[in-house]
């Protein structure tokens, strides 16, 4: 079992941000780790609009446990895909715009970035 903690999100964050996002990607807003109900969950990428300025921010939910630390990076990588779509093309799905994705992201690191993130 693998237990990220804030920190370790954070570096792989910058890791990946640089890797694949060209430092486009502003930190997550808030970092949380919760159980989800559902077992097929192991991360999820809320998008919000402060109301006043309107400025696009996200939250990161993880789950507090991977089976490993791969488990872990493919699905921050997953849900940076979702942050970057929020802040550029105000969506989260899995359309073009996280498609479009997959080639660098396989290109450059040596996961696979998928719609569904495969359960071990
Ligand atoms: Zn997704």
């Amino acid at each position: 079992m693998y237990k990220p903690t804030k920190k370790d999100c954070k570096f792989w964050f910058n890791y990946y941000n640089e890797l694949l996002f060209d430092h486009k990607l502003k930190q997550f807003r808030k970092i949380k780790f919760t159980k989800f109900q559902k077992e097929c969950y192991l991360g999820w990428c809320i998008g919000y609009i402060s109301p006043k300025r309107k400025i696009r921010y996200s939250k990161l939910i993880l789950t507090p446990e991977f089976t490993s630390i791969d488990l872990f990076k493919i699905t921050l990588i997953h849900e940076m895909v979702h942050h970057y779509q929020w802040l550029f093309h105000k969506v989260i799905n899995h359309g073009k715009t996280f498609t479009k994705w997959k080639e660098k992201v396989e290109k450059l690191t040596t996961y696979e970035l998928s719609e569904r993130i495969p359960i071990e």
